[in-house]
């Protein structure tokens, strides 16, 4: 039986701190005067701060604060965004410990585990884009001494960049450096249920950024996030959520014609092949299937195509690496899984695990429904769930729980083994777990996924391109090549030379379409 912590108990709620908005450099209330509470993870109904409820009129002052602040920012030399960049990096390495404990706090995420870790990573993506600052150019094409013909790669201007809530700093590492360094500004908006970890993201930055460059929005979707998505004056989105929203987003976003990159859900394939069943394998399997993360992870491995040669032992092995796993307070360090975001999400993952009880093919392994009484019951816990005699078919396997629930099918021929895993309407991440090397290779070519681990399952790297294929979404984030192809765009100079400034053209000119 997974094991319980005792919670903290809650703090005073009688008055909870507020935060504002950065807009143009300035902390700013919404203009209409609403708030919203954000409430704790880890504790019912404690209310941990309150936002402002940003509407399009707020959305509106900070895409002209981003605008206005765009040609500076833009006609600098690299350097100096550099410079930057890697100041706020050392000044958010110098806070990380608070920045974890907010993230931990505000999303449930367990310190250890995932909070500390997600700092860690952003600390990286800042130093990384700093560091590739000076890639975003262009090329000059051998055209003849009386020709110069070049292209500049240019920022695309406002960025709208709308947060999720499971991982807000990461997320937002993947976003607001890659964009800044290639010289946008930016109008950021966070995620409803967890935006304290990118507010205080954002007053870090605050200190180093000219007014306007960074500007957070706080509000929901349907308001703050679609005032930013239609905004005429925001260039391009950068979306990470959920695949329904996003869809949303895209069509109006094509609409007007406006840059469009997302990043959506997953339901990822896990595939193990025949051999030793190693700790290492164990470990991994664990790792991948993001249940230190509550699963509340687009890239959690938690479809899980076990070999039948294998599958008793595995099952049995991870099953009781996953009784040993602590779930409870997330600021506690004895804790490996933390508290799911909100009441709608817990009840979301419970109704799958009754769908799963009731199914007479799946065996529980481990886990189960939630605890009705004792310490988790104060706020919104899971425990990890894995169940065996699972089928592709089934919806526990077939759509995104966002939950600690692992679903384990058995298979014996590979050809059926790579249809299943890529019989999914999604394609973000994928793991091949096989010591032989030839056997993992081949059949990670063979996946429909963009982004295929073998004999591991950490996080995104820096410098790794990421993105997904099918309705895991469109573009690449994390890596140079990602943010040259979200963040700029070519433009192709072409200069007569030699003329003195006649207008004659060259005899050989064509014109063009
Ligand atoms: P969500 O789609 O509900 O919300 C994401 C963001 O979009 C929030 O800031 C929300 O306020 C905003 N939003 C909602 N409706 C909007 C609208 N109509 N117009 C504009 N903005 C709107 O997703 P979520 O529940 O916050 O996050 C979980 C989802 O995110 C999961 O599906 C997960 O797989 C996905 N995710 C994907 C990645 C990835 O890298 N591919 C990473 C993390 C999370």
């Amino acid at each position: 039986m997974t094991e319980q912590i005792a919670l903290t108990p809650p703090a005073d709620t009688t008055s909870p701190p507020t935060r504002l908005m950065l807009v143009g450099g300035t902390w700013v209330e919404a203009v209409d005067g609403d708030w919203r509470d954000i409430v704790s993870p880890g504790h019912r109904g404690k209310v941990l701060a309150r936002v402002p409820r940003g509407t399009g009129t707020d959305v509106d002052l900070a895409v002209s604060a981003a605008r206005a602040a765009f040609p500076a920012w833009r006609d600098q030399h690299f350097t100096a965004r550099q410079r930057v960049l890697l100041k706020i990096a050392d000044a958010i390495e110098a806070r990380a410990e608070e920045l974890a404990e907010v993230t931990a706090v505000d999303t449930g995420n367990a310190l250890r585990t995932q909070a500390r870790p997600e700092v860690a990573t952003l600390v990286d993506l800042f130093r990384y884009f700093g560091g590739v600052a000076g890639e975003v150019k262009g090329t000059t094409l051998p055209a003849g001494a009386a020709q110069l013909q070049y292209t500049r790669l240019e920022p695309l201007g406002v960025v709208g960049a709308i947060l999720p809530w499971n991982s807000p700093l990461m997320i937002a590492g993947f976003k607001v450096p890659a964009a800044l360094a290639a010289g946008n500004t930016i109008v950021l908006k966070a995620a409803e249920d967890a935006p304290l970890s990118v507010l205080l993201m954002a007053e870090i930055c605050e200190e180093f950024l000219p007014p306007g460059v960074l500007n957070v929005v706080t509000g929901t979707g349907r308001t703050a996030g679609n005032a930013l998505v239609e905004h005429p004056g925001v260039d391009k989105i950068s979306f990470t959520g959920s695949t329904e929203v996003g869809r949303g987003i895209a069509g109006r976003a094509g609409e007007r014609l406006v840059h469009v990159s997302l990043e959506l859900g997953g339901k990822n394939p896990s595939i193990v092949f025949p051999g030793a069943v190693t700790d290492d394998l164990i470990n991994g399997l664990l790792l991948s299937s993001r249940v230190t993360r509550q699963g509340q992870s687009c890239t959690a491995g938690t479809r899980l195509f076990l070999h039948r040669d294998v599958h008793d032992e595995v099952l049995d092995r991870l099953a009781t690496r996953l009784g040993e796993l602590k779930v409870g307070d997330p600021l506690d360090e004895a804790s490996d899984i933390g508290a799911v975001i909100n009441e709608t999400q817990f009840n979301s993952i419970q109704e799958y695990l009754e769908e799963g009880l009731a199914n007479d093919s799946l065996k529980v392994e481990q886990g189960g429904l939630p605890p009705s009484d004792g310490p988790l019951t104060e706020g919104f816990f899971h425990v990890p769930t894995l169940f065996s005699g699972g089928n592709n078919e089934f919806r526990l396997a077939r759509e995104e729980i966002f939950g600690p629930v692992v679903v384990a099918i058995p298979w014996t021929d590979v050809d059926d083994v790579v249809r299943m895993a890529n019989d999914s309407a999604y394609g973000l991440a994928a793991y091949v777990w096989s010591q032989d090397i030839d056997q993992a290779i081949t059949t990670a070519h063979r996946l429909e996924a963009g982004w295929v681990q073998v004999n591991q399952g950490g996080g995104q790297v820096v410098g790794q391109s990421y993105g997904g294929y099918k309705q895991s979404g469109i573009g690449r984030e994390v890596s140079l090549e990602g943010m040259l192809a979200g963040f700029t765009q070519t433009k192709q100079i072409n200069v007569r030379l030699g003329h003195g400034g006649t207008t004659t053209p060259p005899a050989t000119t064509k014109t063009g379409s």
